[in-house]
């Protein structure tokens, strides 16, 4: 029999109306024949919540019990929706992540997973239940709940299709597919019916949060074809896949943008071997993650490093850097928070060239300044001013005719 795997985000499980809509959806599919295995979220604004409830507690809350904690979010929803179910006169039982063989590393608040045993899962499909299975969690060897990172709720649903060997994972969320950039600012964005794996992977990694990144990684390793599609209205939905020659021929596929990085400048830094191994060594060892540097020509023997991090860990290291600056003779650190990231992605860039340049003309035309640029085959990426990210997301997708 044909099995589909189906998750649900926090949009779809707001509220109990939105609850007893999605068991109706699910109902019609097992009516059509299929073994189908649901993974929801928690409702929307829980996880946020719980979250800022740790944080009334203290400043910084253990990983461990933090983890305790934002599970509970899902388990709520998976109980609601398997009674909602039964209700219906369908045979649905709710699983935490444990209880369905989640086993993750012990990296509390962003765990991977190691494997999934699936037992109860295969069992309950044997007696033709729906399983409904909690999001975001699993347990690590010591037994302790663990998470998976935000957003993580997409990668259970992509590994426990790849494990139970489903058909599809459906991503049920609250856009109609992925779109040639965030619907919410751009009015005339397009929805694509295909995108790439690796396509997806930048437009994830680069602020599209329609999909969680590690879970787009996941899919593509494991070849588990991916579609997206609303719980709010019908439709085709974007099915993310394998590459195939029509998709070069688009150079620009969509346009993303992030708002969640600092630049962290060191500036008057001695221009001699030794000194960038020096900066990012420390940063490396505080498990900090650099996206973008840049260096400057340097003028009588002196240069300026430009990076940037995730902007949660900018006092960090702005601490480690501010302490390194006085060992290095640097004369000085300061710190930009208003920036943001703006990016084109295409797999066509490969075989096509003057995507960068014109990206740039685009951006100038509108007076914004760029202050960093890092490419790679597929993107091209600038940080400007973070008050011109919803202009120059317009007119991007305006000079690339994505609308
Ligand atoms: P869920 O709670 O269902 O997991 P998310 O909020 O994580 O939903 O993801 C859906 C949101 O992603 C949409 O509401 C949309 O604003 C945003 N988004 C950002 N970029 C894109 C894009 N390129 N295509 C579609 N949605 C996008
Ligand atoms: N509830 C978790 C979050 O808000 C996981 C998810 O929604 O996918 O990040
Ligand atoms: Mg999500």
């Amino acid at each position: 029999m044909s099995l589909i795997v189906q998750k649900y985000g926090g949009t779809s499980v707001a509220d109990i109306a939105r609850i007893k809509i999605i068991a109706e959806m699910i109902a019609a599919e097992k009516e059509s024949g299929k073994d189908v295995v649901v993974v929801v979220s928690a409702m929307a604004g829980e996880t946020d919540k719980l979250i800022s409830l740790a944080h009334q507690v203290t400043d910084e809350p253990d990983d461990r019990e933090l983890d305790m904690l934002l599970s509970s979010g899902e388990v709520v929803s998976i109980a609601l929706l398997a009674m909602a179910l039964n209700s219906l006169g369908y045979k649905s039982e709710s699983f935490t992540g444990p209880q369905v063989g989640i086993i993750t590393d012990a990296f509390h608040t962003r765990a991977r997973i190691k494997k999934i045993t699936a037992d109860r899962i295969h069992k309950a499909l044997k007696e033709d239940k729906i399983p409904v299975v909690a999001g975001f969690q699993g347990i690590n060897e010591q037994e302790d709940i663990t998470t998976l990172g935000r957003g993580g709720s997409d990668i259970t649903a992509v590994a426990l299709a790849s494990a139970l060997k489903a058909d599809v994972c459906e991503i049920y969320t609250d856009v109609d597919g992925v779109y040639t950039t965030d619907p919410r600012i751009v009015q005339n964005a397009r929805r694509l019916d295909k995108i790439s794996y690796d396509e997806m992977l930048e437009m994830a990694s680069l602020g599209a949060k329609v999909l969680q990144i590690r879970s787009v990684g996941f899919a593509k390793k494991y070849n588990v074809p991916l579609l997206v599609k609303s719980s709010f209205k019908e439709g085709k939905g974007t099915l993310v896949t394998m590459e195939d020659p029509e998709m070069e021929d688009v150079v620009v596929s969509g346009v993303a943008y992030s708002k969640e990085q600092s630049k962290i400048t060191i500036s008057g830094v001695p221009d001699r071997p030794g000194i960038a191994a020096k900066i990012f060594g420390r940063i490396a060892e505080a498990g900090l993650i650099v996206d973008m540097i840049v260096q400057n020509i340097s003028e009588n023997g002196l240069t300026d490093i430009s990076f940037t991090i995730p902007r949660e860990d900018t006092k960090k290291a702005m601490n480690l850097m501010s302490g390194l600056a006085k060992e290095i003779d640097a004369l000085d650190v300061n710190v930009d928070d208003s920036i943001a990231k703006i990016s084109i992605i295409g797999v066509g860039m490969r075989s096509h060239s003057g995507i960068a340049s014109k990206m740039f003309a685009a951006l100038a035309k509108e007076n914004i300044n760029i202050m960093m640029i890092s490419t790679s085959e597929i993107k091209v990426s600038c940080v400007i001013q973070s008050k011109y990210t919803e202009l120059a997301v317009r007119v991007l997708h305006d000079e690339f005719e994505l609308g």
